[in-house]
């Protein structure tokens, strides 16, 4: 028997009209590129967005068609992130820290039609202009000034366009959106989420169990929304109608701790690097770190060190802890603490949060050894992640079916590398490619960044493998010293501090200061250059 409920569509339509009728008055604030911070409101937000849509039609944008957007976090962003799905259109957003060659290559390989650029990244745009073939290029005006070259500006191109939009019938499992992965592991990769994906993340997202946001709050997404969408927060704060806060082109520390503090935000989302940075302003500042107490900052992308989560305790602020990826929209695991482990040992809740934490509801999730078996959730036997879930992707654009990282069960393979303890924790302890092999024995090169980066002198640690003649791979630490102890630490100090810590063979034959750790578009250590940087030192 079939149970009697409306056959309703899971669409952005629905969460947009909701913003729209329930929450207009709310306010959504922009950095802009003089520095300024823009305000306006969801009621202006819903009306420019049909507007959008509107202007997306005229231009002959139909059912499917690509359209890219390269611009910072902002109102003319989340105006495109509806905008463009309601107009039957696919968000294309493209990663503008990637090399222009890149860029193009994906703006081709997904045959994007427009581009919506912000004026300030048109030199960008210029340097990859002659390899793509757009249809149109919109420019909006991040900087306030009219954009009078040769293409078209943002607000001629909604300007003269309806506020009334007349919906198209949308199927829940429509494309909305798109984005490729950063091509850590190979060529970028198209994912292409659907409007029931992104409606179903949107409920995972904002339950109370996982960052536990409500109306009230002030959401303030600092992970780009040119990757994963912004981990789906602009399509929570719409849906929930939550104040907004954008830093635009401005991700220094001082320009976030000045922008949270002006706008009174309360949630926020990034890597940790950024969370990094953000701490060592605030301990200098204590003053400004007593206007943030309370704020919720999660973070993910790479892992949370458990000494940033720590430092942030002791400033009255909460460190979340999340791990995901583009091909799960991103949302995949989040580490909060049970209620009954609210009463255990100090260390060992820090050592539940620093993991990546539980599956969200909706995400099942499994390790699995080199044979395929699924290892014992003991917390020990490390395994592949492989998850599956509604919002988790099927297959790459154009590679529909031709690709190994599904399973013939019909599970994605993560390629990262976990433990999953008895009461469900996973904790991430590499990525396939970047854990160390040595003398068959595996060394997880993120316990010992981790490590290191809970000594007081240190800022940054990233270790790699260097080969080895005896032991075919051995550890060596990158560290970037606070400037304070820089011609202080030496390298002997550093590996003391370790020895407790881990087993003898897997402390680190080297540890090397260094000024600065080359990262990846977002924000990662990029291991390959820091292998290539080490590609000359012998060990012995
Ligand atoms: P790429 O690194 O190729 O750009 P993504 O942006 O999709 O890919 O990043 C996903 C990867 O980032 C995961 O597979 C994992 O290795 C890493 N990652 C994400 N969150 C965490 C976390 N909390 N801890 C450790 N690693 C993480």
């Amino acid at each position: 028997m079939k149970g009697l409920m409306m056959d309703y569509p899971l669409t952005l339509v629905t969460i947009f009209e909701r913003v729209g009728k329930l929450f207009p008055k709310v306010e959504v604030a922009s950095r802009m590129a003089d520095r300024s911070i823009h305000h306006y409101t969801y009621g202006d937000f819903y009306r420019r967005t049909k507007k959008l849509a509107n202007a997306l039609k005229r231009a002959g944008i139909k059912k499917g068609d690509r359209v890219a957007t390269l611009m910072w976090n902002h109102y003319g962003h989340l105006e495109a992130y509806f905008g463009i799905p309601l107009a039957e259109g696919v968000l294309h957003t493209l990663n503008l820290r990637l090399h222009p060659d890149d860029i193009a290559y994906i703006i081709n390989h997904a045959e994007d039609k427009i581009l919506i650029v912000d004026d300030v990244l048109l030199p960008l745009y210029q340097q990859f202009a002659d390899k793509v073939k757009l249809e149109k290029v919109v420019v909006f005006p991040l900087t306030g000034k009219k954009h009078e070259g040769p293409f078209i500006d943002y607000e001629d191109f909604i300007g003269p366009e309806s506020e009334e939009y007349e919906y198209p019938q949308f199927d829940e499992n429509d494309a909305a959106g798109m984005c490729y992965t950063s091509g850590t592991t190979g060529r970028p990769k198209g994912v292409l989420y659907s409007h029931r994906a992104i409606v179903l993340h949107t409920f995972g997202l904002g339950l109370g169990a996982n960052f536990g946001v409500t109306q009230k709050d002030v959401m303030s997404p600092i992970v780009p929304m040119f990757h994963v969408n912004a981990w789906g927060i602009p399509f929570l704060g719409v849906m929930i109608g939550a104040k907004q806060v954008f830093p635009g082109p401005y991700l220094d520390p001082e320009s976030l701790m000045d922008l949270f503090i002006k706008e009174k935000v309360t949630f926020t989302a990034g890597v940790p690097t950024l969370w990094l940075g953000l701490l060592q302003v605030l301990e200098k500042n204590p003053d400004k770190a007593e206007q943030l107490r309370g704020l919720r900052l999660a973070v993910g992308g790479a892992a949370a060190p458990e000494a940033m989560i720590r430092a942030y305790d002791k400033l009255g602020m909460t460190i979340i802890h999340a791990w995901g990826m583009t091909e799960t929209t991103p949302l995949g695991t989040v580490s909060i603490l049970k209620s009954y482990m609210e009463d255990l040992p100090e260390d060992k809740k820090y050592e539940y949060r620093a993991k990546q934490g539980l599956p969200v509801p909706f995400v099942e999730v499994r390790a699995v050894d080199d044979s395929g078996k699924e290892v014992p959730w003991d917390g020990k036997t490390m395994g592949e992640l492989q998850v599956r879930g509604p919002w988790i992707a099927a297959s790459y654009f154009k590679l529909e079916g031709s690709s190994d990282k599904w399973t013939e069960d019909g599970w994605f393979r993560t390629e990262d590398v976990v433990t999953i303890d008895e009461e469900g924790y996973i904790k991430i302890v590499d990525r396939i490619k970047d854990v160390i092999k040595s003398g068959g024995e595996w060394i997880s090169s993120v316990e010992l960044e981790n490590a290191l980066m809970g000594h007081p002198a240190v800022v940054e640690a990233a270790v790699v493998a260097v080969p080895h003649p005896k032991w075919q791979e051995r550890p060596v630490a990158v560290v970037v010293l606070k400037e304070e102890y820089r011609g202080k630490v030496t390298e002997e100090e550093l590996k003391e501090f370790l020895k407790p810590k881990f087993a003898k063979w897997w402390l680190p034959d080297r540890i090397i200061f260094v000024e600065e750790i080359p990262k990846t578009s977002t924000g990662k250590f990029m291991k390959r250059a820091i292998r290539e940087q080490l590609k000359d030192l012998k060990l012995d």
